[in-house]
């Protein structure tokens, strides 16, 4: 079922003057958002704590009423639509688990309050709950209670909750927030599966860029309540729109120099670094993914060496440099290139695709 969002906002209006402080402002959560979600595909929603995430996944599941625009499921409004009446299953961060049902019943919960034509005789349900159960790999466990459980066997109990239903939409908030690193890998391999099982169209709501990357079809990067960039994990990393895309993005970070371009070259310091056709002379932001530089004896960017970390298959060398805005540099490059590296002064040539420049006033970025 694809999903379409029409213009949809979200404001919550400032709590009155707060006697000694200044009238607070509306906080518009969700600004405008305008896409649609292809049907079957898994997207990310990606952004820092605070962005509207929440908001906007309450939007979709009718929790929330916006205060403008309209929310299609295929080509039905249900923008005014009680929330069990929109074919949703929901997953939030603390499981929310009942913890006086054994897992049998929590999974079961959803299924008792239908009514008329959707009514479910008793054998059906229990075919349903196992079937559910399975698909999370729980199905040894339904007489347990959630105390007797694992976090990751909780989480999943309630995507098994959220799957009865057979929804529409599948809807996970921070879903594996509470798990430790290890089952955090794990868990998102399974949602990944499970969804690729069931084709049920999934929004995956993370603050971890991380997670939305490797798990998603499609990523959507919000900040402050307005959606960035949306695209392929891959497309958005290698081609950023602006600076906070390109550095909310990878893992280590972008590497952000202040820079200038002069006579269509590219300046870092006193170095002319990258020859930039088309650029205008103004001051820029530099950004350079880690992956970007390469060890030359004679290339035009020389950093003082930090130290080295060699990480299998990978070196990443550590260095400082004037113009950075990072405290240091991180370069990755190729064990084997690595092997004869000088100490004191590092020199890097720059792969032209690696490196973004953005307005410094606009942040938005300068293509070459
Ligand atoms: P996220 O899930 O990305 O961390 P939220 O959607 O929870 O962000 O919140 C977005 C913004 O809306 C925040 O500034 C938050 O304080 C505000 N907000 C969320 N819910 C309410 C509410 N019920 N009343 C007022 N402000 C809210
Ligand atoms: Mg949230």
């Amino acid at each position: 079922m694809k999903i379409v969002l029409q213009h949809l906002t979200k404001k919550f209006p400032a709590r009155g003057p707060v006697r000694g402080r200044k009238n607070r402002e509306d906080v518009i959560a969700v600004n405008d958002f305008d896409f649609e979600i292809p049907d079957g595909k898994l997207i990310g929603l990606l952004g820092p704590s605070g962005c509207g995430k929440s908001t906007a996944l309450n939007l979709i599941c009718g929790l929330l009423k916006p205060t403008e625009g309209k929310i299609f499921f295929g080509e039905d409004d249900v923008t005014g639509l009680p929330p069990e009446n929109r074919g949703v299953g929901m997953v939030f961060q603390n499981y929310a688990l009942y913890p006086h049902l054994t897992v049998e019943k929590n999974i079961q919960f959803p299924l008792e309050n239908l009514k008329g034509a959707d009514k479910l005789s008793k054998e059906e349900m229990s075919k349903r709950v196992l079937e559910a159960a399975k698909l999370v790999q729980i199905d040894h466990l339904l007489e347990r209670k959630p105390n007797e459980l694992s976090g990751g066997q909780q989480q999943r109990v309630a995507i098994a909750r959220a799957l009865v239903k057979l929804p529409r939409v599948l809807l996970l908030d921070e879903p594996l927030s509470n798990l430790d690193a290890r089952l955090r890998l794990q868990t998102r391999e399974e949602i990944r599966r499970i969804q690729q099982e069931t084709q049920i169209t999934t929004i995956f709501v993370t603050h971890d860029q991380d997670e939305a990357m490797s798990i998603s079809d499609m990523i959507v990067v919000m900040k402050d309540g307005i959606v960035q960039q949306i695209g392929k994990p891959q497309n958005v990393y290698d081609d950023p729109v602006n600076l906070f895309v390109a550095k909310f993005l990878g893992t280590p970070p972008i590497n952000v120099f202040s820079g200038e371009v002069k006579k269509e070259q590219l300046y870092i310091g006193s170095e002319a670094v990258l020859s930039t056709p088309g650029v205008s002379d103004q001051p820029v932001h530099v950004g350079i993914r880690p992956e970007g530089f390469i060890l030359k004896e004679d290339g035009p960017l020389s950093c003082d060496l930090v130290r080295l970390e060699v990480m299998g298959r990978d070196v990443s060398i550590v260095s400082t440099h004037e113009q950075s805005q990072n405290v240091t540099i991180r370069s990755i490059i190729d064990a084997d290139e690595g092997k004869s590296l000088p100490t004191g002064k590092v020199h890097f040539g720059l792969k032209p695709a690696k490196v973004f420049l953005f307005c410094t006033d606009t942040e938005e970025r300068i293509r070459f």
